[in-house]
């Protein structure tokens, strides 16, 4: 399997000087071999962490894009002007966006697609709601956002792909999952991905888990034998925390 990734989502948080103070605070020994790290920005800061990110080894994602290339589309954000400031990963179907901006499972998979397309490497997150959870339907809600999803990743794009399960009730609220509750939804993702698309492409699939990861859970969740990261909120805004997720590991 290959390095552990550990994704930043900003959300709609940071500006140019918390930004600058953030990228200050890191060091190229800051960063291990094992570890890939990334950090998702809101739109207008692309291009300066692009830059910032260039001189040590942090990569840039994004946390959103619209599902067509160009054209009347006001407001939204093409995946060839991510591809321009050499943005390499995008969240797509976060639960902020599916819930908020009522973003269909349908329309994550077209996105999915054309960010496959374009080049980039689509972070779809998947989860269930504490409903659903309770009334043991998690994995059902799971399975249905990733048929739609696999029905638009060709064979030949899997590994560019990277699943985060992130429970909507873990995000942003302290509760995490249980390692266990963690490991065996991602084992599930892995056991599905398999179906989709064979054996090989499953095992080499990276699977996040995000919902409320600090430096205080992150180690039991990374020990998990199917969990290869982690998707970051609220703990990616200071960078001592950030970097202390794989610092402990
Ligand atoms: C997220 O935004 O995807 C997330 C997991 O947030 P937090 O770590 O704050 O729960």
């Amino acid at each position: 399997m290959s390095k552990v990734l550990m994704v930043g989502n900003w959300k709609m948080n940071m500006d140019k000087s918390s930004i600058k103070k953030f990228y200050d605070s890191f060091d190229k020994k800051d960063f291990v071999d094992g570890v890939e790290v990334v950090i998702c920005a809101p739109f207008p800061y692309l291009g300066t962490i692009a830059e910032l990110s260039d001189k040590i080894s942090i990569k840039v994602g994004a946390q959103n894009m619209c599902n067509e290339l160009a054209g009347a589309f006001t407001g939204e954000v093409s995946p060839l002007m991510l591809r321009d400031f050499n943005t390499e990963y995008v969240i797509l179907g976060h639960s902020e966006r599916r819930q908020i901006y009522l973003e269909s499972d349908e329309l994550i998979a077209e996105k999915i697609k054309i960010a496959l397309n374009s080049g980039l490497k689509p972070i779809l997150c998947v989860g269930e709601m504490l409903e659903e959870r309770e009334a043991g339907k998690e994995f059902e809600k799971v399975y249905k956002q990733l048929l739609a999803a696999s029905k638009c990743i060709s064979l030949d794009q899997w590994h560019n792909v990277v699943i985060a399960y992130e429970p909507v009730w873990a995000i942003g609220t302290g509760k995490v999952a249980s390692a266990s509750d963690a490991q065996n939804m991602s084992k599930y993702i892995r056991e599905q991905v398999k179906e989709f698309a064979g054996n090989e492409i499953a095992e080499n699939l990276r699977i996040l888990y995000g919902g409320s990861v600090k430096p205080s859970n992150v180690k039991e969740l990374m020990e998990c034998e199917d969990i290869n990261g982690a998707l970051v909120g609220g703990a990616s805004l200071d960078a001592a925390d950030f970097k202390s997720l794989w610092g402990t590991l």
